[in-house]
């Protein structure tokens, strides 16, 4: 690994002084992207496999629900609550960790993507998730993580009352973000397979959606001493608001681990360039990143995320600013392919 053995026992002992849940199939394999790379100047592409953590179809979310599952074991707790949009990987995966172990789940579904067909509403995730036996609230406001966070609490209360021990995962950015702690072990095991596999990477790419998996990844590879460049593309919000976010994710595991990595928030590399015309809505480069991918790698990506990150990486290299090895992280979400369904055939 790139830094001193001290700093890296240090993170990995202060990560263990939070309660972990084992859900993930580790490590996800590291692959290279040969014939995808032909169509990338001056990039050598590899993938970061989270696509294949294992649980309820996988995605990165299942490295995050290990700390929150953790603390929700630690406390005892008998049912899960979360909140997503109609399409979330995060509700459907925590759906799937709490029949896993045993527990109920409540998911809320909020409207944030407007103008949707029956087939968002009824498959991919949300088929996946009501098989995985959730009990489903929907939340009509769009975009308002307060509100949902807060309608979250109340559903929280009437199951207190009627005797269950409920444990909540919250959204907006001002709680500890416990699942970034997924990633920053997650930076860990990337740069032991680096070692391993006598790789150097020049820089990785990674959707910056709740900022949960890009503040873990630059916190644990700063924090082990590795200075690989890190970009993050913006699926939900622009970058400006993106970076604020991203940075308060950082303060706050700065002081749950106790431990200052010095990421600054010029280090904090963020683009917006393939987000509109919006959160969950298609756009013709990230079809074309998604096709393109799927076509020269038989590797799937999903229209709200990882699609629209490869559409970002294949920016950032046409225009020169990112060139060498570059590290895609996928981030898993294929079963929201199925509730794209009929607005990809169209917009193909
Ligand atoms: C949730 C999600 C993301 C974004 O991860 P954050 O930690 O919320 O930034 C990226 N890709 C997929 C497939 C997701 O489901």
């Amino acid at each position: 690994m790139s830094g001193t053995e001290t700093d890296n026992r240090r993170v990995l002992e202060r990560l263990a002084t939070f309660p972990r849940c084992r859900l993930a199939h580790l490590p996800t394999p590291l692959e290279p992207m040969e014939r995808l790379s032909k169509h990338l100047d001056g990039v050598s592409l590899f993938v970061k496999r989270d696509d294949c953590t294992g649980l309820g179809l996988g995605g990165n979310k299942v490295r995050q629900l290990e700390y929150y599952f953790g603390q929700a074991i630690h406390e005892q707790a008998d049912t899960i609550l979360i909140t997503g949009a109609v399409q979330s990987n995060f509700v459907r995966a925590a759906a799937a960790a709490a029949a896993r172990v045993g527990m109920k789940c409540h998911i809320q579904l909020e409207e944030r993507v407007p103008d949707v067909d029956a087939l968002h509403r009824t498959s991919g995730n949300v088929l996946l998730s009501q098989l995985l036996g959730a009990t489903v609230h929907s939340y009509p406001a769009g975009e308002d993580e307060s509100g949902a966070d807060a309608r979250l609490d109340e559903i929280a209360k009437q199951l207190r009352q009627q005797g269950s021990r409920p444990y909540i995962i919250p959204l907006g950015p001002t709680h500890e973000p416990l699942g970034a702690l997924g990633y920053i072990d997650a930076a860990t095991e990337l740069l032991s397979q680096l070692d391993q596999q006598s790789l150097r990477m020049d820089h990785l790419v990674v959707t910056s959606g709740s900022g949960s998996t890009h503040a873990g990844i630059l916190f644990g590879l700063r924090a082990h001493g590795s200075q690989i460049g890190v970009t993050g593309v913006c699926p939900r919000r622009d970058a400006q608001s993106q970076q604020l976010r991203v940075a308060g994710h950082i303060e706050k595991l700065t002081s749950m681990l106790d431990l200052d990595p010095g990421v600054t928030p010029a280090d904090i590399g963020l683009t917006d360039v393939s987000l509109a015309p919006g959160y969950g809505r298609l756009n013709d480069a990230t079809v074309n990143a998604l096709q393109l991918t799927a076509q020269c790698e038989g590797l799937l990506l999903d229209p709200v995320y990882t699609a629209k990150a490869m559409a970002g990486l294949f920016h950032l290299a046409e225009y020169g600013q990112i060139s060498g090895k570059v590290l895609f992280w996928h981030t898993g979400g294929q079963p929201a392919i199925f509730g794209y369904g009929d607005a990809l055939v169209r917009h193909a």
